[in-house]
């Protein structure tokens, strides 16, 4: 599974003493808590990891010999466990279903789409939506249009033909979902029914709107609210705006993942905003009020004299708002100290003035660089 496994009592959180029902109990409680249900947006890859992880351990805790063997050898004593890094949550949730009897039908979050109904929920479908960062800076709403399956008007999705009802089916018995002993008989494993594809019914005469499938192609039209500071690649998700269930199980939701379009003035790093703004290095020597462009126009920025090329301003507040707490970020201003690259005969006069009145020392580089000079040759 991973490089660095951890000890299997310490990712149930029990002693090496611990009974198998105090194991039972544990690893329950874990599984609940890291279910991917009960864990959205942030965390919930680290969640998932952490799910599966408890799996493991279970699988080898809440069996006798494995649980000797692990005593004994430790994780070497176990080789051959199963590996759930790649299996589905939800597989993997209903594969426990003895333990968790039912208690998956209270998972929030989805509709309360848990334990045995799982598999038959709609699938999720996924968009993508563009903003411009002023959009980003003040949340904005967007109008989506996408095609996707939904229940077919002529039989309800059923697959049906009018008139017609879909029969009970007789291998599941209308369950949709068939149990078999899988793990050497640890676990009772629960699959869809092969013969209806875990719908609990089969059609005989089929709808001739849909050919008996349930479904035809919409296009659907939602208007969604995206707040202000999300990030690139953040979803937004829509509850019930993905595909229908099979047997009136809850739809899929719509996750809308946010784009930002490219500023051609700023960066975003973070909430703050980054910009660059040129100055005359007469500026930059004088000092002076420069105005300083921001996502709702200008700012004046007051620029000291002695101002480095590359030095950094910060305008406070000037950036974007954190999606969460609404704080807002700052807007940061490199300066790009610039050399005129023609002087009028009268420019070059004056420098030349300038030039035989400069104190070395008060060049804050080359001050550095003749001090290090003067090591080397001393
Ligand atoms: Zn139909
Ligand atoms: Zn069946």
């Amino acid at each position: 599974m991973s490089v660095t496994r951890r000890d299997y009592y310490e990712v149930l959180g029990v002693a090496r003493t611990a009974s198998g029902d105090e194991i039972k109990r544990s690893y329950r409680r874990l599984a609940m808590k890291y279910h991917p249900d009960r864990n959205n947006g942030e965390g919930a890859a680290d969640a998932e990891v952490k799910f599966k992880e408890c799996a493991e351990a279970y699988e080898v805790l809440s069996d006798d010999t494995k649980r000797r063997r692990y005593d004994q050898f430790g994780h070497q004593g176990v080789q051959g466990a199963h590996d759930f890094s790649h299996m589905d949550v939800g597989d993997i949730f209903s594969m426990f279903d003895d333990i968790f009897g039912g208690l998956g039908g209270g998972l929030g979050g989805r509709g309360g789409a848990g334990g045995r109904s799982r598999a038959q929920r709609g699938f999720d479908l996924e968009t993508q939506v563009e903003l411009s960062l002023a959009e980003v800076a003040a949340g904005t709403e967007k109008t989506i249009e996408f095609e996707k399956q939904d229940n077919c008007d002529a039989c309800k999705g059923t697959g049906a033909k009018a008139g017609s009802s879909p029969i009970v089916c007789p291998q599941c018995g209308g369950q949709g979902r068939i149990a078999q002993q899988g793990f050497g008989g640890m676990f009772r494993m629960v699959t869809p029914c092969p013969n209806c594809r875990g719908r609990g019914s089969v059609v005989k005469d089929h709808c001739t709107a849909c050919g008996g499938t349930g479904r035809q192609l919409r296009k659907r039209v939602v208007t969604v609210r995206i707040p202000a500071g999300v990030h690139e690649g953040q979803a937004v998700r829509i509850a019930g705006e993905g595909e229908p269930g099979e047997n009136n199980a809850p739809p899929g939701d719509l996750h809308c993942y946010i784009a930002i379009k490219p500023h051609p003035i700023f960066s975003r790093h973070n909430n703050d905003l980054v910009c660059q703004l040129p100055i005359s290095f007469t500026q930059a020597c004088l000092g002076g009020s420069v105005d300083v462009p921001t996502l709702k126009g200008t700012e004046p920025l007051e620029i000291p004299s002695g101002t480095q090329h590359g030095e950094v301003f910060k305008l406070k507040g000037k950036g974007l708002p954190d999606v969460r707490s609404h704080r807002m970020g700052d807007e940061l201003v490199q300066v790009l100290v610039e050399i005129p690259r023609k002087l009028t005969e009268k420019q070059k006069q004056l420098l030349r003035e300038f030039a035989g009145t400069e104190d070395g020392t008060a060049m804050p580089q080359r001050k550095g660089f003749l001090d290090k000079l003067k090591d080397v040759f001393q």
